[in-house]
């Protein structure tokens, strides 16, 4: 397995080690210490997965968990001093993927990363008729050509993309894509659907992939 692993630890020698371990098992490792460049450099380069350690200077961990999971979905996995304070972190529900308690075997943090890794990457991209989603980057691409998707844009089409040949109302659409209560009317998804399809069109005019059902609402087809 490969992969950036960005390691975001303020003990130099632990850091080490572990860049040392995800190195010989074929990662690329990149080392902070600093919780303020976190979320800049992670925003620059982004990495395939962060170790976060929770106590660092400059920032607290958990403060730049959810700062990263307001523009990504990029694995997390928190690392911890106290095993009493998992129970109070997963009810904080900061978006991470796991949870490591110091001290720790190196072998287990890569076993973690491999492992949170083949879990999230097998619902992250997908494909079909030459495109791709990837949903940890929100980025979707058409016969390897970027299709620059706003994140409303990309939600639907991976959604639609994610169950082809159904059929979904409007309302069912906006309650997947808005998660909030907030008032959007049905023609705010047709608004959506029709700037996606100008955009896929612009790459592949052949490519019908979103149909609209007269009277009930759209689907995603490629082969028709
Ligand atoms: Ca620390």
């Amino acid at each position: 397995m490969s992969g950036k692993v960005l390691i975001v630890e303020d003990e130099p020698k632990l850091a080490k080690v572990l860049a040392d371990y995800l190195k010989a098992s074929g990662f690329e490792p990149v080392l902070l210490a600093n919780g303020s460049e976190v979320v800049p450099w992670v925003r620059e380069h982004r990495p395939d997965i962060i170790l976060l350690d929770l106590m660092l200077p400059g920032r607290d961990g958990m403060d730049i968990c959810k700062d990263i999971r307001t523009f990504s979905r990029i694995p997390i996995i928190i690392v911890t001093a106290k095993v009493e304070e998992i129970d109070r972190l997963l009810g904080l529900e900061l978006g991470a993927d796991d949870y490591i308690c110091k001290p720790f075997s190196p072998r287990e943090v890569v076993a973690r990363v491999k492992a949170v890794l083949r879990r999230t990457r097998d619902g992250q991209t997908m494909q079909a008729r030459g495109l791709v989603l990837d949903e940890n980057r929100y980025k979707a691409t058409l016969n390897n050509r970027d299709l620059e998707l706003t994140a409303v844009e990309f939600q639907l089409l991976h959604f639609l993309a994610g169950n082809p040949g159904r059929i979904y109302g409007r309302q069912q659409l906006m309650d997947k894509i808005y998660r909030d209560e907030r008032t959007v009317s049905d023609r705010t998804i047709d608004s959506h659907i029709k700037k996606l399809r100008r955009k896929i069109e612009a790459i592949d005019s052949e490519a019908m992939l979103i149909h609209s059902v007269y009277g009930v609402g759209y689907k995603f087809e490629p082969e028709q």
